[in-house]
């Protein structure tokens, strides 16, 4: 069983606080992704976790037992980079033996961790060549098959992936997801990418400038952003916010939601084109179209000038220029007062 606990962790580098008091708990066995605009602390946070930088304030729980005084190389963490931080002149076999090797690991053991690392990250032809000689994807292998060979309590990922190209993010995406499920460890993650945090994660921490913003499931926070931060940042493309006003034709839909909305969020993917006979609608001219397949994506002005984007199956095309009437389910919209929090 490894549980992580972040209490009241606090991080200033001279007299600047990066990390204003972050409490969170990642149970055994759960995938958690932080994820966060560049610069708002999520690597600062997972090097806590690792020891490689010292909270300025809080703790840091590992099994229950804090280890803010505790080494690095002690807490029972393995972490892989982004830069994959192998040794160019050591072969693969080499690079992952040589933690244990360092550990005094008996070398029969040694060779057995390694193979079944190998085996499992599909790098078994592949052990005597060196990192120069492996493709990206390859090489990120190595890195993670290194992690695994120490069998650590929590595996850190910071931003494993944003070397490589997009089509191997999603198939790595893929192997970590299902890696994951195989060895059953605690993981905590950290990308900018939204995406990726929703498609690996059990539990989302999203951080703004140091803070928790919100700590939830994919699904939880797609669905119930607390803010319009959470609602902006999670969900591809960006919900729209779209101010009263623009709604002035609609009078009911609005008497129906909560007193303190200043702002509507619809989701682009929530829009239908609306049949002639609909009663909730907003215009739509369109200045940009993109067709995509299954999908288009329009994005054009309403009322009062707002601008929207929506997101529409291809059995009707639309071309830049039309005038097209967009409706949505009234219970899918998302409400945020003045301060931009989630109206109740
Ligand atoms: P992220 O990983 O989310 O991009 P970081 O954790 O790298 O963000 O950085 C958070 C903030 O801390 C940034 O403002 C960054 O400039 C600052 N920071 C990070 N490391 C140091 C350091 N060693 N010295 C001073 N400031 C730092």
């Amino acid at each position: 069983m490894s549980t992580l606990q972040l209490k009241a962790v606090q991080k200033s580098f001279n007299k600047t606080t990066v990390i204003h008091g972050v409490d969170l708990e990642a149970a055994h066995g759960e995938f958690v992704v932080f994820v966060g605009p560049s610069g708002c602390g999520k690597s600062t946070l997972l090097r806590i976790i690792a020891g490689l930088e010292t909270a300025t304030d809080g703790q840091v729980m590992i099994d229950d037992a804090n280890v803010v005084n505790v080494s690095a190389a002690h807490r029972g963490c393995a972490m892989v980079f982004q830069s994959y931080a192998l040794y160019p002149h050591m072969s693969v076999y080499a690079n992952m033996a040589f933690g244990l090797e360092n550990l005094n690991v008996p070398a029969e053991q040694i060779k057995q961790k390694v193979t079944e690392a190998a085996a499992l990250l599909r790098l078994d032809g592949l052990l005597e060549r060196r990192p120069t000689q492996l493709s990206g994807g390859q090489r990120q292998r190595v890195a993670i098959g290194r992690a695994i060979v120490r069998e650590p309590k929590i595996f850190l990922f910071d931003e494993p992936l944003s070397n490589l190209d997009a089509e191997l993010r999603v198939s790595m995406r893929a192997e970590l997801r299902d890696l994951h499920r195989r060895l059953g460890s605690t993981m905590i993650y950290v990308t900018h990418d939204q995406v990726e945090a929703m498609t690996l994660a059990d539990k989302i921490v999203v951080l703004r400038a140091g803070k928790v913003e919100q700590i939830g499931t994919p699904q939880g926070l797609y669905d119930s952003p607390c803010n319009t931060f959470v609602a902006g940042f999670i969900g591809s493309p960006r919900m729209n916010f779209i101010g009263r006003e623009v709604f002035g034709a609609q009078p009911i839909f609005i008497k129906a939601l909560p007193s303190a909305t200043e702002q509507i969020g619809i989701r682009p993917e929530h829009f239908h084109l609306a049949p002639v006979s609909a009663a909730l609608t907003l215009p739509l001219t369109v200045t940009h179209a993109e067709y995509m397949g299954g999908t288009q994506l329009l994005r054009g002005t309403s009322t009062n000038g707002a601008q929207l984007e929506a997101v529409l199956p291809t059995a009707t095309l639309v071309s830049v220029g039309q005038t097209i009437n967009l409706t949505f389910e009234p219970d899918i919209v998302h409400t945020f007062d003045a301060a931009g929090k989630r109206c109740a």
